[in-house]
């Protein structure tokens, strides 16, 4: 699969980094990346492999390190949840991203599932890990999220212990800040020194920016949003 330019040309905002061109849709038409996550069964397939590989690595994680001295920080969008539907309604309307129609959808409470997500979330608890959620969803968009994560199973305090948006002014979207902050976050709930050993998200920034012993897990969301870390499919 190759990374294709035009794949930028949906960028969210939110994300605002390495594409910044927006090119509107044909009306009714779908464009590649959102064809493929809703469409094909690659995507789901392809999800659910990475997810296995990020659990076969906390496995070895567990062996060897103290239950609840360590944590797994996962990005929200395109990574726990899908928000294909917002973008086929971008598509089908021949419109692209806007924080109006983001904060519609956010409110609507609707996001499904990536394949692997909610599995692979309760394995690193039931292996004594902590969850942490990063999001670049804004503050004024929180109690939505966890509505809506609510709903699909995974609940603060239960399935995840840490849950960071950015503030709605925050003019980056730039995520070490808050990375920093769930330890600490942690230490004040009373776990105190955990590392995190993982990170998993669908953007290049969903991880710290700079290398430590940790590894990151891609998803492949199809080149919907900002600056995506996988390959995604050829569009001719
Ligand atoms: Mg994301």
């Amino acid at each position: 699969m190759l990374k294709s330019p035009t794949s930028c040309a949906l960028a969210l905002a939110l994300m605002a980094g390495a594409c910044t061109t927006l090119e509107p849709a044909s009306v009714g038409e779908l464009k590649p990346g959102t064809d493929w996550v809703a469409n094909s069964p690659d995507w789901a397939s392809e999800a659910e492999a990475v997810f296995a590989e990020a659990t076969a690595y906390i496995d070895q994680i567990a062996a060897t390190r103290p239950s609840g001295s360590w944590g797994v920080i996962l990005d929200v969008d395109e990574t726990v949840m899908t928000n294909v539907t917002y973008q086929i309604e971008r598509d089908r309307t021949g419109t692209s991203y806007s924080p109006e129609t983001w904060y519609e959808w956010t409110q609507r409470e609707a996001a499904t599932l990536v394949p692997g997500a909610a599995d692979f979330i309760v394995h690193v608890n039931a292996k004594g890990g902590h969850i942490g959620l990063v999001t670049n969803r804004r503050d004024t968009e929180q109690l939505a999220t966890e509505r809506n994560l609510e709903t699909l199973g995974l609940r603060r305090h239960y399935e995840f212990q840490v849950l960071l948006t950015r503030a709605n002014t925050a003019p980056s979207s730039e995520k070490d800040a808050r990375f920093d902050l769930v330890p600490e976050i942690l230490a004040t709930q009373g776990f105190p020194d955990v590392e995190i050993v993982a990170y998993v998200g669908d953007n290049k920034g969903d991880q710290p920016a700079q290398a430590g012993d940790w590894k990151f897990f891609c998803i492949d969301q199809g080149g919907m949003y900002g600056d995506y870390c996988a390959e995604v499919p050829r569009s001719g």
